[in-house]
């Protein structure tokens, strides 16, 4: 690595750096697609790296999520490949001249979106070709020919064996998120593509950390690259607010339906290690009245997109992810994110809370952790070189103690005698399944009963209590007394 060009940490500071889009000598179809997305002044990373791309320099891009990097790549390759725009309708006129790679599909169609609006007042065509989806219509775009492919490597792959891409005049390739392929095990489906690429061309790598393996992967591919950062590797943003809740396991769904409605939170992801735990929290959260999906591996391409949509639009509120699906997501004004789980992989952390504090916008981001999770919590802190601070959740009061506050029961002895809250549930005590009627949720209010004043009660509550599938038959349906 030669050149190393450091610029300001904070992505917010858009304002203080006077360059302007105009200064960088872009045509006029491209600032005028940048006028029509708002953009007025380059972030750091645009301001940096378009200048390096436009010379066709190589670049090694030591950029987070959220730091406006896909203009900061797309917009100097547009303005490249403008010398060979052809009106034409010819395929042949049309080639594939720059390759964009990503590690997830909903990258993929979000760098596609981003490429499609800033070259849309030029005759350059791109699209976008990821997997999960029928090959039929994209072979359909990539046989009318295209100047930019946006792509996931195995589907591309898949292209290059049926014969439907053509990559032999590829000049530029751009890695997004490199870190990310290396983790997801592209890498030999990243050195097939490489080799079929032409010898002389440019190349681009962006990654949010710097492993042994990146380095290494960048110094096999990148030709005397000029490295740029726009924060320190690994470091997390100054926009972003981060938290830590303590709470036992067994509280942690219950958690995080109480910060979404403490909150008032509209827009929000919550991480979770897991696919299956993605599932069960997203469920328990409609269960208790939140808008909530899940977006996992596991799920159809078509239900991550409706998923995304639907977020997007508003109509679900918190969309519950596991890593992998939540990559590349760009969602902007996200106030917050909620780590469900801490992540086993320290770096997971600084790409989850990346989510939030986007293009200068505040966010925070809220982690639960347990007694268990102390030493994933101390590799987050040497990884980011700082403390988090911990926090009491101050006011919730878990399921598990409010059960005995809100048991639905409609058996009036029984309510009178739950008036200890230390007490445990009853073994083997599942919170009730069905939507919370409002009625449960009214204070509590001791009701003078006679079964109370001859002290009956306390048996009753006893053997209630060690019955639970009895007091289920009562939510059931017992009609009123
Ligand atoms: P990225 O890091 O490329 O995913 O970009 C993060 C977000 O910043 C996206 O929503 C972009 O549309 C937005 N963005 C990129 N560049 C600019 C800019 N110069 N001014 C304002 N917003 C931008």
């Amino acid at each position: 690595m030669t050149d190393t060009k450091s610029i300001p940490n904070s992505p917010s500071d858009q304002t203080e750096h006077k360059v302007k889009f105009e200064d960088f000598g872009l045509s006029p179809d491209i600032l005028r697609a940048l006028t029509e997305q708002g953009y007025v002044h380059p972030t750091p990373i645009q301001a940096e790296a378009i200048p390096v791309v436009l010379q066709g320099r190589d670049v090694m891009g030591a950029a987070q999520t959220g730091t406006g990097k896909t203009a900061g790549f797309s917009l100097p390759i547009i303005q490249r490949l403008l010398a060979h725009a052809s009106t034409s309708a010819s395929p042949a006129r049309h080639p594939v001249r720059a390759l964009i790679l990503t590690p997830t599909r909903e990258l993929a169609d979000q760098v596609a979106e981003n490429v499609k609006a800033y070259s849309r007042f030029t005759p350059l065509r791109s699209t976008v070709v990821f997997g999960g989806m029928d090959m039929a219509p994209q072979v359909a775009m990539l046989r009318s020919g295209v100047e930019i492919v946006i792509a996931t490597p195995g589907r591309l792959l898949d292209h290059v064996q049926q014969k439907t891409i053509n990559l032999s005049q590829t000049q530029i390739l751009v890695m997004d998120e490199a870190d990310r392929m290396l983790d997801m095990g592209f890498l030999p489906d990243l050195q097939r593509i490489i080799n079929l690429l032409p010898k002389q061309r440019q190349n681009l790598m962006f990654s949010a950390t710097f492993s042994p393996e990146i380095k290494k992967l960048a110094a096999s591919f990148l030709n005397d690259p000029q490295t740029i950062e726009v924060a320190r590797s690994n470091a997390t943003s100054d926009n972003v607010t981060q938290i830590l809740y303590k709470v036992a396991e067994d509280e942690k769904r219950d958690a995080v339906s109480f910060i979404i409605r403490e909150r008032g939170l509209k827009q929000v992801i919550v991480f979770s290690n897991t696919k299956i735990g993605a599932s069960r929290l997203a469920v328990h959260l409609v269960k208790q009245g939140v808008k909530a999906s899940a977006i996992h591996g596991d799920k159809s391409q078509n239900e991550r997109m409706v998923a995304l949509e639907d977020f997007k639009r508003g109509e679900v509120e918190v969309l519950v992810a596991t890593d992998v699906a939540a990559r590349g997501l760009d969602i902007s004004e996200m106030p917050c994110v909620i780590n469900y789980d801490l992540p086993y992989n320290a770096e997971d952390y600084v790409h989850r809370i990346g989510r939030t504090g986007r293009a200068g916008a505040k966010g925070d981001a809220i982690s639960l952790y347990t007694d268990q999770d102390e030493r994933l919590l101390v590799d987050i802190e040497k990884l980011i070189k700082q403390k988090i601070v911990r926090l009491t959740l101050a006011g919730f009061v878990p399921a598990t103690h409010q059960v005995e506050r809100s048991r639905p029961v409609r058996d009036k002895s029984e309510r009178t005698e739950r008036t200890d809250r230390s007490e445990k549930p009853a073994r083997g005590y599942q919170p009730p399944r069905e939507k919370v009627d409002p009625w449960f949720l009214k204070p509590y209010e001791p009701a003078v009963s006679s079964s109370l004043k001859t002290g009956t009660s306390a048996k009753t509550s006893e053997s209630a209590a060690a019955k639970p599938q009895k007091r289920a038959a009562l939510l059931g349906g017992i009609p009123k007394v």
